[in-house]
């Protein structure tokens, strides 16, 4: 029998936390052994409204849970301030973060990256944990070497804080591996409404959407002579980013690097 993987979540209340609270319960090698929350310390997590009848402690104060509760990972679902120090944190204690956070930088990414290498603790960040949103990734990558003009749809529910997504900057950056920058559009092409023509990355563009009712969607579309291309991925409720959840669980406990995007542990 494999020793279980002992986890701690931190944003249990929240709509990923809690899906990742009923992951970590349920899958037979995962030990739930904590909780990070914003309040409640002190508290069990079965005393709290709507959470799961389990006996286990709740902390506000990262440093305390690692203190006090031996843990190998810390699944982080809460916002990109919290994420941050919740990643020095782990770091700290030698604990391994599988971070779901979604607003980190490029230069957030790069210090946690020698962080992680100098303390020789596994690290998984990933923007989307969906695996059919990572083959639409890789597949607007593929389409982009044959069509070069692009432009990125997100679509999310209003309570997102982040604009655009961590998986339309993601894609752009596949995209680019395959695509020569060049500006799209009319050469004279003016807004007469700021923001009219969205985000630009090397001349593609990114439109954000955020409406109640969207979970998180995403379409890639891409224009040639007489055709267009769509390729759109669509989660409709929390549960779909979990399976990526428990890979990269598994993984990082076994990976003593910073791994960024789900697609390079699938
Ligand atoms: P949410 O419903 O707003 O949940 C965030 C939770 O974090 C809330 O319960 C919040 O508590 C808690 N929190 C805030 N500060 C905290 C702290 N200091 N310590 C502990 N908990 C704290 O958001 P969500 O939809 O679950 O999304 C969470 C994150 O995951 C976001 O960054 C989102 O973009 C990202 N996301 C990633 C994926 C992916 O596949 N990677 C998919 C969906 C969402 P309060 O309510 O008390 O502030």
């Amino acid at each position: 029998m494999t020793t279980p993987i002992r986890i701690a979540v931190a944003g249990p209340r929240g709509n990923m936390g809690q899906e990742a609270v009923k992951l970590a319960d349920r899958t037979e090698h995962f030990d739930l052994r904590a909780v990070i929350d914003s309040k409640n310390n002190g508290s069990r997590l079965k005393d709290m409204a709507g959470m799961p009848e389990l006996d286990i402690p709740v902390y506000t104060d990262i440093h305390q849970c690692f203190q006090e509760n031996e843990i190998d990972v810390l699944i982080d679902l809460t916002n990109p301030e919290t994420g941050r120090k919740h990643l020095e944190a782990a770091l700290v204690h030698g604990v391994a973060p599988v971070v779901g956070t979604t607003g980190f930088t490029e230069a957030d990414i790069e210090k946690l990256s020698s962080e992680a290498e100098k303390k020789q603790v596994g690290v998984v960040i990933a923007p989307n944990f969906a695996i059919g949103a990572v083959l639409m990734m890789k597949f607007s990558k593929m389409a982009a070497a044959y069509m070069p003009d692009v432009e990125i749809m997100e679509m999310h529910h209003d309570r997102k804080l982040d604009a655009p997504s961590g998986t339309a900057i993601k894609t752009a950056e596949l995209i680019k591996e395959n695509r020569e920058p060049h500006k799209q559009g009319h050469e004279n092409e003016t807004e007469s409404l700021a923001g009219a023509r969205g985000a630009d990355i090397d001349g593609m563009k990114i439109h954000s959407v955020r409406l109640p009712g969207m979970v998180a969607h995403q379409q890639v579309m891409f224009g040639g002579a007489g055709q267009t291309l769509t390729i759109k991925h669509d989660s409709i409720n929390r549960e779909s980013f979990m399976p990526g959840v428990q890979l990269a669980v598994e993984y990082v406990v076994a990976n003593k690097v910073l791994t960024y995007g789900l697609e390079n542990i699938m």
